[in-house]
């Protein structure tokens, strides 16, 4: 699935194609892809209008719109955004073309069809519920110690639950918890103040690094140009290393489930007590 690097990459590489293009026209291959408002309205309120700026907000992409409103697309777990010329063939995956002027096309190619499209005059109605972004510059650890205080869920499921963090999922949570030496079941109350410390510069450190390999393509991740990123090559226990030998200390990697997501991490680096 997408994460934070993963989307902050798409957003990188398609803004230079995208912002200022006006919409031409759009082809919903699936109509299902649409969640607000009404397929027609979806299309009658898009076409025409500018793209005035994307951004990204947990792990949504928020398109700007020349008429105030906001075009909010999830990648779920299987989407990309691809850029293509004009008249590509469409993907059998496709579930919407977006057509621009200037001879592009961004095909939203899903798939296992989870991902989703909202066209909104408020971004809030989708996005207010998320928890803090990781790499804002107001998430200092003091915020994240106020935010593990009192919690008895395994720190592992609070950094992929997207109320608590924004954008982290299972691959990031793993890497992150492994690059801080903290048990992904301990709870989020029980880390002592060092260790808040140390998981919040692990938070920063981790997505920064994917970031800066463009993402990691594990799945059916692709870049907008449709070049895969190099983030999982340095992964050290996420997506399936359960059995490889811990860079640091040699132990095999253990696989366990936190909430019923595979998890990997070193038994003797992350210590349960
Ligand atoms: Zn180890």
């Amino acid at each position: 699935m997408p994460e934070l690097p993963e989307v902050e990459t798409i957003k990188n590489e398609l803004v230079p194609h995208i912002v200022g293009r006006r919409v031409t026209g759009v082809t919903l291959c699936w109509e299902g892809v649409v969640r607000k408002p009404s397929v027609e309205e979806f299309r009658s309120r898009l076409i025409g209008k500018t793209i005035t700026g994307l951004s990204r907000r947990g792990k949504y992409l928020i398109f700007s719109l020349s008429s105030g409103e906001a075009l909010i697309i999830h990648l779920k777990m299987t989407g990309s955004l691809l850029l293509k010329p004009a008249s590509a063939e469409p993907d059998k995956f496709d579930r919407a073309i977006v057509y621009l002027d200037g001879e592009t096309e961004l095909h939203f190619r899903d798939p296992r069809k989870f991902g989703a499209m909202w066209l909104v005059n408020d971004v809030n109605s989708v996005v207010a519920k998320l928890g803090p972004e990781p790499l804002d510059e107001n998430f200092s650890p003091q915020v994240l110690l106020e935010r593990l205080a009192k919690r008895k869920a395994p720190v592992k499921a609070l950094l992929f639950d997207q109320n608590f963090i924004a954008g982290i999922g299972n691959m990031y949570a793993d890497e992150t918890l492994y690059d801080a030496r903290i048990h992904p079941l301990r709870s989020g109350a029980s880390l002592s103040q060092e260790e808040v410390e140390r998981l919040h510069h692990s938070i920063q450190e981790v997505l920064l690094a994917a970031i800066g390999n463009k993402g990691a393509s594990v799945d059916t991740y692709f870049r907008p140009g449709g070049e895969l990123g190099t983030a999982h090559f340095e992964f050290r226990v996420a997506h399936g290393l359960g059995g490889k030998l811990c860079q640091r200390c040699g132990t095999p990697i253990e696989r366990i489930l936190v909430r019923n997501r595979g998890t990997y991490f070193c038994p003797k680096c992350q210590p349960q007590n």
